[in-house]
Protein backbone atom coordinates (compact mmCIF):
# COMPACT_ATOMS: atom_id res chain seq x y z
CA UNK A 1 0.00 0.00 0.00
CA UNK A 2 0.70 3.73 -0.46
CA UNK A 3 3.32 4.65 1.71
CA UNK A 4 5.81 7.09 2.92
CA UNK A 5 6.53 9.47 5.96
CA UNK A 6 6.09 12.82 5.97
CA UNK A 7 9.03 15.67 6.01
CA UNK A 8 10.87 17.54 8.96
CA UNK A 9 10.17 19.74 10.91
CA UNK A 10 7.24 17.66 12.36
CA UNK A 11 5.93 18.54 16.01
CA UNK A 12 4.15 15.13 16.08
CA UNK A 13 4.94 12.95 18.23
CA UNK A 14 4.26 10.36 15.89
CA UNK A 15 7.80 7.90 15.09
CA UNK A 16 8.68 9.78 11.55
CA UNK A 17 11.33 9.63 8.82
CA UNK A 18 12.63 12.88 7.70
CA UNK A 19 13.24 13.25 3.72
CA UNK A 20 14.51 16.02 2.46
CA UNK A 21 14.08 14.75 -1.18
CA UNK A 22 10.00 15.18 -0.68
CA UNK A 23 9.16 18.55 -1.62
CA UNK A 24 5.84 20.54 -1.39
CA UNK A 25 6.14 20.47 -5.32
CA UNK A 26 5.72 16.48 -5.23
CA UNK A 27 3.32 16.47 -2.60
CA UNK A 28 0.54 18.82 -4.98
CA UNK A 29 1.79 17.40 -8.06
CA UNK A 30 0.51 13.65 -6.28
CA UNK A 31 -2.63 15.51 -4.96
CA UNK A 32 -3.32 16.67 -7.86
CA UNK A 33 -2.10 13.77 -10.29
CA UNK A 34 -3.48 11.09 -8.66
CA UNK A 35 -6.99 11.57 -9.40
CA UNK A 36 -7.03 12.22 -13.27
CA UNK A 37 -4.54 9.47 -13.56
CA UNK A 38 -7.48 7.39 -12.01
CA UNK A 39 -9.45 8.47 -14.16
CA UNK A 40 -7.21 8.17 -17.32
CA UNK A 41 -6.53 4.51 -15.96
CA UNK A 42 -10.29 3.37 -16.09
CA UNK A 43 -11.02 5.08 -18.91
CA UNK A 44 -7.85 3.37 -21.03
CA UNK A 45 -8.46 -0.19 -20.03
CA UNK A 46 -11.94 -0.31 -20.37
CA UNK A 47 -13.13 2.00 -23.30
CA UNK A 48 -9.95 2.67 -25.31
CA UNK A 49 -8.86 -1.22 -25.64
CA UNK A 50 -6.48 -0.97 -22.55
CA UNK A 51 -4.28 1.33 -24.95
CA UNK A 52 -2.05 4.09 -23.64
CA UNK A 53 -1.41 5.79 -27.58
CA UNK A 54 -5.21 5.86 -28.09
CA UNK A 55 -6.14 7.24 -24.93
CA UNK A 56 -2.89 9.91 -26.10
CA UNK A 57 -4.46 10.31 -29.12
CA UNK A 58 -8.08 10.89 -27.95
CA UNK A 59 -6.54 13.66 -25.37
CA UNK A 60 -4.04 15.57 -28.08
CA UNK A 61 -7.27 15.78 -30.48
CA UNK A 62 -9.96 16.78 -27.94
CA UNK A 63 -7.64 18.47 -24.76
CA UNK A 64 -9.07 19.82 -21.20
CA UNK A 65 -12.71 19.85 -22.76
CA UNK A 66 -12.82 16.16 -23.60
CA UNK A 67 -11.36 15.12 -20.60
CA UNK A 68 -13.74 16.57 -18.96
CA UNK A 69 -15.89 14.74 -20.98
CA UNK A 70 -14.39 11.74 -20.04
CA UNK A 71 -14.58 11.88 -16.58
CA UNK A 72 -17.57 10.03 -15.16
CA UNK A 73 -19.80 11.98 -12.99
CA UNK A 74 -20.39 10.41 -8.98
CA UNK A 75 -23.95 9.06 -9.67
CA UNK A 76 -26.44 7.87 -6.96
CA UNK A 77 -26.02 4.42 -7.94
CA UNK A 78 -22.24 4.75 -7.49
CA UNK A 79 -22.58 6.55 -4.46
CA UNK A 80 -24.81 3.96 -3.28
CA UNK A 81 -22.68 1.18 -3.68
CA UNK A 82 -19.99 2.40 -2.13
CA UNK A 83 -21.98 3.41 0.80
CA UNK A 84 -23.62 -0.41 1.29
CA UNK A 85 -20.30 -1.88 0.72
CA UNK A 86 -18.10 0.45 3.24
CA UNK A 87 -21.41 0.41 5.79
CA UNK A 88 -21.21 -3.56 5.41
CA UNK A 89 -17.28 -3.72 5.90
CA UNK A 90 -17.56 -1.28 8.80
CA UNK A 91 -20.25 -2.87 10.57
CA UNK A 92 -17.88 -6.69 10.09
CA UNK A 93 -15.27 -5.04 11.76
CA UNK A 94 -16.99 -3.62 15.05
CA UNK A 95 -19.21 -6.75 15.17
CA UNK A 96 -17.25 -10.09 14.00
CA UNK A 97 -15.74 -11.88 17.11
CA UNK A 98 -12.18 -11.51 17.07
CA UNK A 99 -8.70 -12.08 19.29
CA UNK A 100 -7.70 -9.35 21.41
CA UNK A 101 -3.98 -8.45 19.75
CA UNK A 102 -1.74 -5.22 20.43
CA UNK A 103 0.16 -3.07 18.30
CA UNK A 104 3.45 -2.31 18.92
CA UNK A 105 4.83 0.59 21.31
CA UNK A 106 4.59 3.71 19.97
CA UNK A 107 7.32 6.23 20.80
CA UNK A 108 4.70 7.93 23.14
CA UNK A 109 4.28 4.80 24.86
CA UNK A 110 0.68 4.25 23.41
CA UNK A 111 -0.15 0.29 22.53
CA UNK A 112 -3.35 0.22 20.03
CA UNK A 113 -5.55 -2.92 21.26
CA UNK A 114 -7.03 -4.20 18.12
CA UNK A 115 -9.89 -7.39 17.32
CA UNK A 116 -8.33 -9.62 14.85
CA UNK A 117 -11.36 -10.45 12.58
CA UNK A 118 -9.69 -9.81 9.58
CA UNK A 119 -9.87 -13.13 8.08
CA UNK A 120 -13.77 -13.80 9.29
CA UNK A 121 -14.49 -10.37 7.80
CA UNK A 122 -12.63 -11.41 4.01
CA UNK A 123 -14.64 -15.09 4.29
CA UNK A 124 -18.04 -13.36 4.95
CA UNK A 125 -17.56 -10.51 1.95
CA UNK A 126 -16.74 -12.86 -0.70
CA UNK A 127 -19.27 -16.08 0.16
CA UNK A 128 -22.17 -12.80 0.49
CA UNK A 129 -20.88 -11.44 -2.70
CA UNK A 130 -20.99 -14.59 -4.83
CA UNK A 131 -24.21 -15.46 -3.34
CA UNK A 132 -25.70 -12.21 -3.94
CA UNK A 133 -24.43 -13.03 -7.72
CA UNK A 134 -25.90 -16.59 -7.36
CA UNK A 135 -28.90 -15.99 -6.41
CA UNK A 136 -29.80 -13.42 -8.52
CA UNK A 137 -30.07 -10.31 -5.92
CA UNK A 138 -27.57 -8.43 -7.08
CA UNK A 139 -25.12 -8.66 -10.19
CA UNK A 140 -21.25 -7.56 -9.71
CA UNK A 141 -21.15 -6.51 -13.53
CA UNK A 142 -23.51 -3.44 -12.35
CA UNK A 143 -20.20 -2.56 -10.09
CA UNK A 144 -18.05 -2.88 -13.51
CA UNK A 145 -20.64 -1.01 -15.65
CA UNK A 146 -20.26 2.00 -13.31
CA UNK A 147 -16.49 1.59 -12.58
CA UNK A 148 -15.65 5.11 -13.67
CA UNK A 149 -18.46 6.51 -11.71
CA UNK A 150 -17.66 4.57 -8.90
CA UNK A 151 -13.96 5.82 -9.15
CA UNK A 152 -14.96 9.14 -9.33
CA UNK A 153 -17.25 9.13 -6.40
CA UNK A 154 -14.43 7.53 -4.70
CA UNK A 155 -11.90 10.01 -5.54
CA UNK A 156 -13.98 13.08 -4.29
CA UNK A 157 -15.08 11.57 -1.04
CA UNK A 158 -12.41 10.07 -0.27
CA UNK A 159 -10.58 13.59 -0.55
CA UNK A 160 -13.20 14.72 1.99
CA UNK A 161 -13.02 11.72 4.45
CA UNK A 162 -9.02 13.16 4.93
CA UNK A 163 -10.31 16.52 5.53
CA UNK A 164 -12.01 15.23 8.06
CA UNK A 165 -8.97 13.09 9.21
CA UNK A 166 -6.99 16.23 9.45
CA UNK A 167 -9.98 18.52 11.01
CA UNK A 168 -10.01 15.60 14.09
CA UNK A 169 -6.19 15.55 14.15
CA UNK A 170 -6.67 19.09 15.18
CA UNK A 171 -9.90 19.05 17.57
CA UNK A 172 -10.29 15.40 18.55
CA UNK A 173 -7.38 13.30 17.97
CA UNK A 174 -7.72 9.72 19.38
CA UNK A 175 -4.50 9.12 21.32
CA UNK A 176 -1.03 10.88 22.42
CA UNK A 177 0.26 9.83 18.41
CA UNK A 178 -0.80 12.52 17.04
CA UNK A 179 0.55 16.40 16.29
CA UNK A 180 0.57 18.87 13.75
CA UNK A 181 3.73 19.81 11.75
CA UNK A 182 2.92 23.24 11.66
CA UNK A 183 1.78 23.43 7.99
CA UNK A 184 -1.21 22.69 6.55
CA UNK A 185 -0.53 20.68 3.20
CA UNK A 186 2.02 18.74 5.43
CA UNK A 187 -1.04 18.01 8.11
CA UNK A 188 -3.25 16.93 5.61
CA UNK A 189 -1.05 14.93 3.18
CA UNK A 190 0.96 13.04 5.70
CA UNK A 191 -1.99 12.97 8.56
CA UNK A 192 -1.97 13.99 12.15
CA UNK A 193 -2.54 10.78 13.94
CA UNK A 194 -1.12 7.99 13.80
CA UNK A 195 -3.93 5.72 15.70
CA UNK A 196 -7.42 7.55 14.42
CA UNK A 197 -10.56 5.71 15.94
CA UNK A 198 -14.15 6.85 15.87
CA UNK A 199 -15.19 6.08 19.31
CA UNK A 200 -12.94 3.33 21.35
CA UNK A 201 -13.10 0.69 19.06
CA UNK A 202 -13.87 1.67 15.10
CA UNK A 203 -9.98 1.71 13.63
CA UNK A 204 -10.06 4.30 10.62
CA UNK A 205 -6.87 3.21 9.26
CA UNK A 206 -7.45 -0.94 10.04
CA UNK A 207 -10.71 0.35 7.91
CA UNK A 208 -9.27 2.29 5.27
CA UNK A 209 -6.28 0.08 4.76
CA UNK A 210 -7.51 -3.42 5.48
CA UNK A 211 -11.56 -3.65 5.07
CA UNK A 212 -11.87 -0.93 2.54
CA UNK A 213 -9.03 -0.78 0.60
CA UNK A 214 -7.83 -4.68 0.34
CA UNK A 215 -10.97 -6.04 0.58
CA UNK A 216 -12.49 -4.01 -2.53
CA UNK A 217 -9.21 -5.68 -4.02
CA UNK A 218 -10.81 -9.17 -3.52
CA UNK A 219 -13.98 -7.89 -4.44
CA UNK A 220 -13.44 -6.17 -7.55
CA UNK A 221 -10.97 -9.27 -8.80
CA UNK A 222 -14.45 -11.58 -8.31
CA UNK A 223 -16.20 -8.72 -10.35
CA UNK A 224 -13.86 -8.62 -13.02
CA UNK A 225 -13.74 -12.67 -13.32
CA UNK A 226 -18.14 -12.67 -13.34
CA UNK A 227 -18.12 -9.99 -16.10
CA UNK A 228 -16.06 -11.98 -18.25
CA UNK A 229 -18.36 -14.59 -17.58
CA UNK A 230 -21.36 -12.60 -18.43
CA UNK A 231 -20.26 -11.36 -21.19
CA UNK A 232 -18.70 -14.52 -22.75
CA UNK A 233 -20.04 -17.59 -21.51
CA UNK A 234 -16.95 -18.68 -19.81
CA UNK A 235 -13.57 -16.95 -18.28
CA UNK A 236 -10.63 -17.30 -20.26
CA UNK A 237 -7.63 -19.07 -18.33
CA UNK A 238 -6.04 -15.89 -17.99
CA UNK A 239 -8.42 -14.65 -16.35
CA UNK A 240 -8.68 -17.56 -13.89
CA UNK A 241 -4.94 -17.30 -12.85
CA UNK A 242 -5.07 -13.66 -12.37
CA UNK A 243 -8.04 -13.84 -10.01
CA UNK A 244 -6.74 -17.43 -8.19
CA UNK A 245 -3.50 -15.58 -7.94
CA UNK A 246 -5.17 -11.63 -6.78
CA UNK A 247 -7.27 -13.76 -4.50
CA UNK A 248 -4.45 -15.70 -2.54
CA UNK A 249 -2.33 -13.21 -2.13
CA UNK A 250 -5.52 -10.92 -0.82
CA UNK A 251 -6.01 -14.39 1.79
CA UNK A 252 -2.72 -14.21 2.68
CA UNK A 253 -2.93 -10.53 3.69
CA UNK A 254 -6.37 -11.56 5.74
CA UNK A 255 -4.79 -14.59 7.20
CA UNK A 256 -1.47 -12.27 8.32
CA UNK A 257 -3.70 -8.76 9.21
CA UNK A 258 -2.33 -8.59 13.03
CA UNK A 259 1.30 -8.78 11.17
CA UNK A 260 0.44 -5.86 9.08
CA UNK A 261 -0.56 -4.02 12.05
CA UNK A 262 3.11 -3.89 13.16
CA UNK A 263 4.87 -2.58 9.72
CA UNK A 264 5.35 1.13 8.51
CA UNK A 265 1.55 1.15 7.07
CA UNK A 266 -0.04 1.29 10.38
CA UNK A 267 2.91 1.93 12.97
CA UNK A 268 5.19 4.95 11.26
CA UNK A 269 2.59 6.33 8.33
CA UNK A 270 -0.34 8.45 10.10
CA UNK A 271 -3.62 8.68 8.59
CA UNK A 272 -3.71 11.49 5.84
CA UNK A 273 -4.43 11.83 2.01
CA UNK A 274 -1.52 9.82 0.98
CA UNK A 275 -2.10 6.49 2.48
CA UNK A 276 -5.35 6.91 3.32
CA UNK A 277 -6.82 8.14 0.03
CA UNK A 278 -4.42 6.04 -1.50
CA UNK A 279 -6.24 2.62 0.52
CA UNK A 280 -9.37 3.87 -0.58
CA UNK A 281 -9.00 4.94 -4.07
CA UNK A 282 -5.22 4.20 -5.49
CA UNK A 283 -6.03 0.29 -4.20
CA UNK A 284 -9.34 -0.38 -6.42
CA UNK A 285 -8.09 1.10 -9.08
CA UNK A 286 -4.31 0.96 -10.19
CA UNK A 287 -4.44 -2.58 -7.77
CA UNK A 288 -7.01 -4.18 -9.32
CA UNK A 289 -6.00 -2.71 -13.13
CA UNK A 290 -4.54 -6.02 -14.40
CA UNK A 291 -7.81 -7.98 -14.03
CA UNK A 292 -9.56 -4.64 -15.13
CA UNK A 293 -7.40 -5.02 -18.69
CA UNK A 294 -8.16 -8.85 -18.61
CA UNK A 295 -12.03 -8.64 -19.10
CA UNK A 296 -12.10 -6.90 -22.31
CA UNK A 297 -8.81 -8.90 -23.59
CA UNK A 298 -9.73 -12.80 -22.76
CA UNK A 299 -6.15 -14.30 -23.84
CA UNK A 300 -6.38 -18.10 -24.00
CA UNK A 301 -2.86 -19.72 -22.33
CA UNK A 302 -3.27 -23.32 -22.26
CA UNK A 303 -3.47 -25.58 -19.60
CA UNK A 304 0.44 -25.86 -19.17
CA UNK A 305 1.87 -22.06 -19.45
CA UNK A 306 -1.65 -21.16 -17.55
CA UNK A 307 -0.49 -23.63 -14.24
CA UNK A 308 3.11 -22.66 -14.83
CA UNK A 309 2.52 -18.79 -14.13
CA UNK A 310 0.11 -19.86 -11.00
CA UNK A 311 2.28 -22.17 -9.29
CA UNK A 312 5.47 -19.55 -9.91
CA UNK A 313 2.94 -16.60 -8.29
CA UNK A 314 2.03 -18.75 -6.05
CA UNK A 315 5.65 -19.79 -4.95
CA UNK A 316 6.28 -15.95 -4.94
CA UNK A 317 3.41 -15.40 -2.76
CA UNK A 318 4.10 -17.77 -0.31
CA UNK A 319 7.98 -16.80 0.36
CA UNK A 320 6.84 -13.43 0.31
CA UNK A 321 4.70 -14.33 3.34
CA UNK A 322 7.75 -16.58 4.58
CA UNK A 323 9.62 -13.17 5.00
CA UNK A 324 7.07 -11.70 7.01
CA UNK A 325 6.06 -14.29 9.22
CA UNK A 326 9.84 -15.28 10.23
CA UNK A 327 10.77 -11.63 11.18
CA UNK A 328 7.82 -11.73 13.39
CA UNK A 329 8.11 -15.17 14.96
CA UNK A 330 12.05 -13.93 15.44
CA UNK A 331 10.97 -11.03 17.47
CA UNK A 332 7.53 -12.51 19.01
CA UNK A 333 9.99 -15.59 20.58
CA UNK A 334 12.32 -13.12 21.28
CA UNK A 335 15.05 -14.46 19.21
CA UNK A 336 14.11 -18.03 20.67
CA UNK A 337 12.60 -20.05 17.61
CA UNK A 338 14.36 -21.67 14.63
CA UNK A 339 15.53 -20.16 11.25
CA UNK A 340 15.52 -22.15 8.73
CA UNK A 341 16.53 -24.82 10.88
CA UNK A 342 18.51 -23.72 13.19
CA UNK A 343 18.98 -21.10 15.73
CA UNK A 344 18.94 -17.55 14.31
CA UNK A 345 21.92 -15.64 14.28
CA UNK A 346 20.83 -12.03 15.47
CA UNK A 347 22.26 -8.11 16.58
CA UNK A 348 21.35 -7.18 19.98
CA UNK A 349 20.56 -3.77 19.21
CA UNK A 350 19.84 -0.74 21.76
CA UNK A 351 17.90 2.27 20.71
CA UNK A 352 16.14 5.47 22.40
CA UNK A 353 12.87 6.97 22.48
CA UNK A 354 11.15 10.50 22.17
CA UNK A 355 10.82 10.03 25.54
CA UNK A 356 14.39 9.21 26.69
CA UNK A 357 13.87 5.72 27.17
CA UNK A 358 16.64 3.16 26.13
CA UNK A 359 14.95 0.14 24.72
CA UNK A 360 16.54 -2.94 23.38
CA UNK A 361 15.27 -4.61 19.71
CA UNK A 362 16.86 -7.93 17.89
CA UNK A 363 17.53 -7.57 14.25
CA UNK A 364 17.30 -11.06 12.68
CA UNK A 365 20.84 -11.68 10.31
CA UNK A 366 19.82 -15.43 8.96
CA UNK A 367 17.09 -16.84 6.86
CA UNK A 368 15.62 -14.12 4.46
CA UNK A 369 16.33 -11.13 6.54
CA UNK A 370 20.28 -12.62 5.91
CA UNK A 371 20.13 -12.56 1.77
CA UNK A 372 19.27 -8.97 1.53
CA UNK A 373 18.18 -6.25 4.18
CA UNK A 374 15.05 -6.22 1.93
CA UNK A 375 14.12 -9.44 0.40
CA UNK A 376 10.38 -9.86 1.32
CA UNK A 377 10.28 -7.23 -1.44
CA UNK A 378 11.30 -9.87 -4.60
CA UNK A 379 8.55 -11.90 -3.85
CA UNK A 380 6.26 -9.23 -3.22
CA UNK A 381 7.09 -7.76 -7.25
CA UNK A 382 7.35 -11.01 -9.06
CA UNK A 383 3.96 -12.30 -7.71
CA UNK A 384 2.11 -9.38 -8.96
CA UNK A 385 4.58 -9.92 -12.25
CA UNK A 386 3.12 -13.22 -12.34
CA UNK A 387 -0.61 -12.05 -11.80
CA UNK A 388 0.23 -9.73 -14.54
CA UNK A 389 2.12 -12.02 -17.25
CA UNK A 390 -1.44 -13.57 -18.06
CA UNK A 391 -2.34 -10.38 -20.33
CA UNK A 392 0.80 -11.08 -22.46
CA UNK A 393 2.22 -8.67 -24.01
CA UNK A 394 0.47 -6.50 -26.14
CA UNK A 395 -0.04 -3.46 -24.15
CA UNK A 396 1.81 -1.92 -22.04
CA UNK A 397 -0.85 -0.55 -19.70
CA UNK A 398 -1.43 -4.12 -17.30
CA UNK A 399 2.37 -3.45 -16.46
CA UNK A 400 1.70 -0.08 -14.78
CA UNK A 401 1.14 -1.54 -11.56
CA UNK A 402 4.19 -3.43 -11.61
CA UNK A 403 5.94 -0.68 -12.20
CA UNK A 404 4.39 1.74 -10.02
CA UNK A 405 5.13 -1.39 -7.30
CA UNK A 406 8.70 -1.58 -8.00
CA UNK A 407 9.00 2.10 -7.40
CA UNK A 408 7.51 2.09 -4.32
CA UNK A 409 8.96 -0.61 -2.75
CA UNK A 410 12.71 0.92 -4.34
CA UNK A 411 11.85 4.13 -2.69
CA UNK A 412 10.52 2.02 0.68
CA UNK A 413 13.59 0.51 1.15
CA UNK A 414 15.36 3.43 1.17
CA UNK A 415 12.88 5.17 3.61
CA UNK A 416 12.82 2.04 6.00
CA UNK A 417 17.04 1.70 5.82
CA UNK A 418 17.26 5.81 6.67
CA UNK A 419 14.66 4.93 9.33
CA UNK A 420 16.56 2.20 10.99
CA UNK A 421 19.98 3.79 10.55
CA UNK A 422 18.54 6.89 12.70
CA UNK A 423 16.89 4.34 15.16
CA UNK A 424 19.51 1.56 15.90
CA UNK A 425 22.63 3.52 14.75
CA UNK A 426 25.78 2.01 15.14
CA UNK A 427 23.35 -1.49 15.35
CA UNK A 428 22.45 -0.90 11.61
CA UNK A 429 25.56 -0.51 10.35
CA UNK A 430 26.63 -3.83 11.95
CA UNK A 431 23.61 -5.44 9.99
CA UNK A 432 24.57 -3.19 6.91
CA UNK A 433 28.06 -4.90 7.02
CA UNK A 434 26.68 -8.13 7.64
CA UNK A 435 23.88 -7.60 5.22
CA UNK A 436 25.54 -5.39 2.40
CA UNK A 437 22.34 -5.82 -0.13
CA UNK A 438 19.57 -3.49 0.59
CA UNK A 439 16.77 -5.51 -1.56
CA UNK A 440 18.75 -8.09 -4.43
CA UNK A 441 21.44 -10.38 -3.02
CA UNK A 442 24.81 -9.74 -5.10
CA UNK A 443 23.24 -6.83 -7.01
CA UNK A 444 21.51 -4.01 -4.62
P1 LIG B 1 7.98 -4.18 7.63
O1 LIG B 1 7.53 -2.95 8.34
O2 LIG B 1 7.21 -5.44 7.83
O3 LIG B 1 9.50 -4.49 7.94
C1 LIG B 1 10.44 -3.45 8.10
C2 LIG B 1 10.67 -3.19 9.59
O4 LIG B 1 11.13 -4.40 10.19
C3 LIG B 1 11.75 -2.18 9.86
O5 LIG B 1 11.20 -0.88 9.87
C4 LIG B 1 12.24 -2.60 11.23
O6 LIG B 1 11.27 -2.13 12.19
C5 LIG B 1 12.11 -4.11 11.19
N1 LIG B 1 13.32 -4.77 10.72
C6 LIG B 1 14.15 -4.41 9.72
N2 LIG B 1 15.14 -5.30 9.57
C7 LIG B 1 14.92 -6.27 10.49
C8 LIG B 1 15.61 -7.45 10.84
N3 LIG B 1 16.72 -7.83 10.21
N4 LIG B 1 15.14 -8.20 11.85
C9 LIG B 1 14.01 -7.84 12.51
N5 LIG B 1 13.31 -6.71 12.23
C10 LIG B 1 13.76 -5.94 11.23
O7 LIG B 1 8.06 -3.90 6.08
P2 LIG B 1 6.96 -3.41 5.11
O8 LIG B 1 5.82 -2.76 5.83
O9 LIG B 1 7.63 -2.63 4.06
O10 LIG B 1 6.42 -4.76 4.44
C11 LIG B 1 5.45 -5.60 5.05
C12 LIG B 1 4.75 -6.40 3.94
O11 LIG B 1 3.92 -5.55 3.16
C13 LIG B 1 5.72 -7.07 2.98
O12 LIG B 1 5.21 -8.31 2.62
C14 LIG B 1 5.71 -6.16 1.79
O13 LIG B 1 6.08 -6.84 0.63
C15 LIG B 1 4.26 -5.69 1.79
N6 LIG B 1 4.09 -4.39 1.15
C16 LIG B 1 3.24 -4.32 0.06
C17 LIG B 1 3.05 -3.13 -0.58
C18 LIG B 1 2.13 -3.02 -1.74
O14 LIG B 1 1.76 -1.91 -2.11
N7 LIG B 1 1.72 -4.11 -2.37
C19 LIG B 1 3.71 -1.87 -0.10
C20 LIG B 1 4.55 -2.10 1.05
C21 LIG B 1 4.73 -3.30 1.64
P3 LIG B 1 11.60 -1.93 13.77
O15 LIG B 1 11.49 -0.47 14.01
O16 LIG B 1 10.50 -2.71 14.44
O17 LIG B 1 12.96 -2.49 14.04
Amino acid sequence: MAVQSPPSKSKSNAETVHSPLVTYASMISLLTLCPPFVILLWYSMTLADGSVSQTLDYLSRNGLQGFLRIWPRPTPIACKIIAIYAAFEAALQLLLPGKTVYGPISPTGHRPVYKANGVAAYLVTLVAYVALWWFGIFNPTIVYDHLGEIYSALIFGSFVFCIFLYIKGHLAPSSTDSGSSGNIIIDFYWGMELYPRIGKHFDIKVFTNCRFGMMSWAVLALTYCIKQYEENGKVADSMLVNTALMLIYVTKFFWWEAGYWNTMDIAHDRAGFYICWGCLVWVPSVYTSPGMYLVNHPVNLGTQLALTILVAGILCIYINYDCDRQRQEFRRTNGKCRVWGKAPSKIEASYTTTAGETKRSLLLTSGWWGLSRHFHYVPEILAAFFWTVPALFNHFLPYFYVMFLTILLFDRAKRDDDRCRSKYGKYWKLYCDKVPYRIIPGIY
